[in-house]
C-alpha cells in the first residue's frame, strides 16, 4: 500500500507515519529527513536545499522529484511505502503519480492530518528533534539525550518563529491545493484525520480508516 501523508507542519505526520509504517510492515520515506541528512553530510543535494529549508521555504520540485525517483526504485519499497511530506505541491503530486505509474504502482490512500494553526505554532515552538535519528519530542530541552538512540536533542532552525510562519504560508499557498488535486483526480481516497488528541487514539483512527 502506498500512502501519502498530507497536513501542515507540526500536525504529527512524522510521529504517525512511523507508527503506521511499522504496523503495516512497510518503510517510511520522509523527504524532510532525507534533506536534513544531506545538509548534515554537506552533499551536493544538501548544499542546494539548506538555505530554503532554514528559511522555512520549500525546496524546488525538481530536487524532490529526484529524491522520489531514486527512493521508490529501491527494492525495499516495492510492497509499499508511507510517504511523509513527500508531496507538497501540485507538480509533485503529478510527478509522484508518474513515477509510481512507471513502476506499475499507484497511491492507494491520502491521509490528511487536520489541526488548527494556533495549536501548530504551539507544538512547533516546543519541539526539539534528535540530531541522530530525527525523532521529534515536545517539551524537552535542547541538549538532553534522545530516548531512542542517545543522540542530542536540538531545536531545528526551521522551528524558530519566523521560519514557522514561512512554513505555514508555504503550506497554505502550495500544499493545500494538493488536497483538491487528489479529490479531483479520481485516484486515491482522501481520508481526513483529526490530528488533535492522544497519539495512540489518532493511530487507531488512521488504521481503522485504512481498513486495518
Ligand atoms: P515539516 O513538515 O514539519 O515542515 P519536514 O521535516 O517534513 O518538516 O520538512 C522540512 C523542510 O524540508 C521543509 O520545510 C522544506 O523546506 C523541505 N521539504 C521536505 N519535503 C519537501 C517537499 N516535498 N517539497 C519541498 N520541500 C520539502
Amino acid at each position: 500500500m502506498n500512502i501519502v501523508l498530507l497536513g501542515p507542519p507540526g500536525a504529527g505526520k512524522g510521529t504517525q507515519g512511523e507508527r503506521i509504517a511499522s504496523r503495516l510492515g512497510i518503510p517510511k520515506l520522509a523527504t524532510g529527513d532525507v534533506l536534513r541528512a544531506a545538509v548534515a553530510a554537506k552533499t551536493e543535494l544538501g548544499l542546494c536545499a539548506k538555505a530554503a529549508m532554514e528559511r522555512g521555504d520549500l525546496v524546488p520540485d525538481s530536487v524532490i522529484l529526484g529524491i522520489m525517483k531514486e527512493a521508490l526504485a529501491e527494492p525495499g519499497k516495492a510492497k509499499g511505502v508511507v510517504l511523509d511530506g513527500v508531496v507538497r505541491t501540485v507538480p509533485q503530486a503529478d510527478g509522484l503519480a508518474r513515477v509510481l505509474g512507471e513502476l506499475g504502482r499507484k497511491v492507494d490512500a491520502v491521509l490528511l492530518f487536520e489541526v488548527g494553526e494556533d495549536e501548530l505554532v504551539r507544538r512547533l515552538s516546543a519541539r526539539t528533534t534528535c540530531e541522530g535519528c530525527q525523532t521529534p519530542y515536545t517539551g524537552r530541552d535542547p541538549g538532553t539525550a534522545c530516548e531512542k538512540c542517545g543522540g542530542k536533542l536540538v531545536r531545528r532552525k526551521d522551528d524558530e518563529p519566523e521560519a514557522i510562519r514561512a512554513r505555514m504560508k508555504a503550506y497554505r499557498e502550495q500544499t493545500e491545493p494538493v488536497i483538491a488535486w487528489y479529490e479531483n483526480h479520481n485516484g486515491p481516497r482522501v481520508v481526513r484525520v483529526n490530528a488533535l488528541g492522544e497519539i495512540d487514539d489518532i493511530t487507531k483512527n488512521v488504521l481503522k480508516a485504512l481498513g486495518q
